[in-house]
This record gives structure tokens, sequence and C-alpha cells, in this order.
């Protein structure tokens, strides 16, 4: 079939054959990726119109027990200054987002066991207490069924958690023997199943990524439907296994994420840091290919430098109100808003209200 017809039926249907996705995936070019773009753009501005999302992201620990072979803050990695914030630090980096307008915070770290299920919740309580309109998102790693159990009722309603690729074999190559892959996508149909908005996701060219291994991703998603979707370019990081690795493309991760509007037209779809990392308005460009969330940091300015997941991250010498001030420049270029709004899934909003409506 034309390719073009087969991103139509992907815009009606929501979905593709396995090898569909496969021969879209290896025949990306540029007129197709315009195609693509210009479905995915009318799809998102149909659920959300112009607004884009933000989250204001907190990176409360660079302390890490794991050993992934791609990330900059590994356990392994000496090169790193470790540092956690603490409950006042991360308070005060709250009501300074709230301030400039975020109504979504974003707790994301390495998996430092210094932060207990209590400490977590506590956390959490804190924050539901002071800003009781905003919505809580952690993103802190695999943990036990029981664990994110308490989170949600400590009062979380989001967790970030990407597959960082569907194929078992793969994602072994990325990790050490320690982690796995299915507990990983256990993880995540926990999350579903406790009533999480959940996003899963994952880096584009990641070393040794295939078209087989992205499909695979596409088709992973499709069946989890979660509410978010996190995607950017693997980039590589000094001191990992990975350092000498080629960085993913910016027209793959462009690509991907048309496809990925295409399959969950609903889906939150962050125009990520890394893909601003690598193209300097990579950003502005993510959101002209179908995302319609960024994340700015509102970490504290002498921390940012430290959480450097990958090579060459943008915006760690600013402080949040400068990012926000940038970033909604940035978005006014193509066309968007920023909205001050806790930015649900309209899914999600619909379920909430399906009681009352009926
Ligand atoms: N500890 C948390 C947060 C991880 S950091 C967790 O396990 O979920 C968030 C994401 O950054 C990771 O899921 C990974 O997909 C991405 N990341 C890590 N290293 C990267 C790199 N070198 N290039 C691009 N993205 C990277």
């Amino acid at each position: 079939m034309n390719r073009k017809n087969l991103l139509d039926q992907l815009a009606h249907t929501h979905t593709l054959a396995f090898e569909d996705f496969i021969d879209l995936l290896a025949h990306q070019d540029e007129e197709l990726q315009a195609y693509a773009a210009g479905l995915a753009v009318k799809t998102t501005q149909c659920y959300y119109g112009n607004k884009v999302f933000s989250r204001g992201l907190i990176e409360f620990t660079n302390i890490c027990q794991n050993n992934c072979y791609y990330c900059g803050i590994r356990a392994s990695n000496e090169n790193v200054q470790r540092y956690r914030l603490s409950d006042e630090q991360i308070l005060q980096c709250a009501a300074t987002g709230y301030e400039l307008g975020f109504r979504t915070f974003v707790l994301q770290g390495g998996e430092d066991p210094y932060y207990t299920d209590d400490r977590i919740c506590h956390l959490v309580q804190q924050l539901k207490y002071k800003h009781p309109d905003c919505a809580i998102t952690l993103s802190i790693g695999e943990k036990s069924p029981e664990s994110y159990k308490r989170y949600r009722q400590a009062g979380a309603e989001r967790y970030l958690l990407r597959h960082e690729t569907a194929t078992p074999a793969h994602y072994h190559k990325l990790h050490p023997p320690s982690m796995s892959a299915e507990n990983r996508y256990g993880c995540l149909r926990t999350l579903k199943a406790l009533g999480f908005q959940t996003g899963a996701g994952f880096m584009v060219g990641s070393p040794w990524q295939t078209s087989e291994d992205l499909a695979r991703d596409l088709i992973f998603l499709h069946e989890l439907q979660p509410e978010m979707v996190g995607i950017g370019p693997f980039i590589p990081a000094a001191g990992t296994p990975f350092a000498q690795q080629p960085a993913g493309t910016l027209d793959q991760t462009l690509f991907l994420l048309s496809l990925i509007r295409l399959l969950l037209p609903e889906v939150l779809l962050p125009a990520t840091t890394a893909l601003g990392t690598i193209d300097p308005r990579g950003r502005e460009k993510g959101i002209l290919a179908g995302a319609n969330v960024v994340m700015p940091n509102l970490s504290p300015r002498n921390v940012r430098a430290k959480y450097q997941l990958y090579d060459n991250k943008i915006c760690t010498g600013e402080e949040a109100a400068e990012c926000i001030v940038c970033l909604t420049k940035r978005m006014k270029s193509v066309g968007r808003e920023l909205a001050v709004d806790r930015g649900d899934n309209v899914r999600y909003m619909k379920m909430k209200e399906e009681p009352y409506c009926v």
C-alpha cells in the first residue's frame, strides 16, 4: 500500500500491523515525515487546540543504585557530584513554580534508597497540602506494587516510567543483568491498574535499536494505552559504557512523535529536553510534529548541571523564571500558547466525569 495511505489509515484507526510500522520506519523521508506531521498536528489540535501544557520538573536526587548503560547518573559513574534536595528545597521549587503558573510538578530522580516510601509519601502529602490544585507526578523508577499503591494513596496521580524498549533482548543490551524487562513492563501494568495516569516511552536511536524494535515499541504503546509517552533521542553520556555511541537523530524522533500522536490521539506527548539538546529548535520542531507538552526545569540552579543524564544538556544555567519566559516565546513562535493548567489527559477527564454525565 502507498505509505501515505498507511498514515491515513493510522490516523483513522489508531493502529497498524507490525509489518506496516516497519515499512514506514524503514522508508522515512522528508515527504513522508511532513505528511505524518500534518496529520499529527491536526489530531493534536482537535483534542487540545493551541495549548501546550507545561510540567515543572524537579530533579530532586541524582543518587542512583542502578547501572543503566546509557545513563549519565548511573551508580558506577564516579565523575558525578552527587546531590539530594531536602524537603524544604523541593517545596521551595514547587512554590516558585506555582508563582510562575505551573500546575503540575514532576518529581524525578535516580533510584535513591534514602527516599523510603515513608519519605516519598510525606513529600507528596506536603506538596498536595500546599498546592491542592496541582497534579503530582512521580518518576522514581521501579518499585513494588505496595509502594506504588502507597504513593497513589498519598495523592500522587501520575507516574512516568519509560519502558525503554519493548524488545526484551534489546532491553538486556541496555541494562545490567540485575535489571529485567519483565519487571519494568510489570511495573507499568501495575501503575495503570492503580489508576495512575501513566507515562511510558523510549529513547530513539539507542544502541542496537532496529526498525523492528521501534515497531514493537509502537505495538506495546498501543496495548498499554498510556496517558503520556516520553520519547527523546539517545545522547551519549561521558563516563558510561555508551559514551562513544552515536546519538539518535532529530528527524527520526520527529517522525516517531507524529506516529505516536496518530496511534494514541489523546496522549500527552512532551517535546523533551533531549530533543532541545540535539537541535536548537528541537522542542519547537517537536510541537510541529504533534507534541503538546514541555517540561521546563524547576530544580535549583546550583544542582542542575549535576543531573546530567547525557552530555551538553540544555538549560542548566538558567533560573526557572528565565526558562518559562524563553519557552513561552518559543511556543509563540510556532503559534502555540503555554497553558496555566494541570493538563490532564482528556480521556482521563472524560472518565472522571462519566458518573456525573449519566
Ligand atoms: N530513575 C528514573 C528516571 C530516569 S531518567 C527511572 O528509572 O525511570 C528519565 C529518562 O531519561 C530515562 O527513562 C531514559 O529514557 C532517559 N535517559 C537516560 N539516559 C539518557 C541518555 N543518555 N540519552 C537520552 N535519554 C536518556
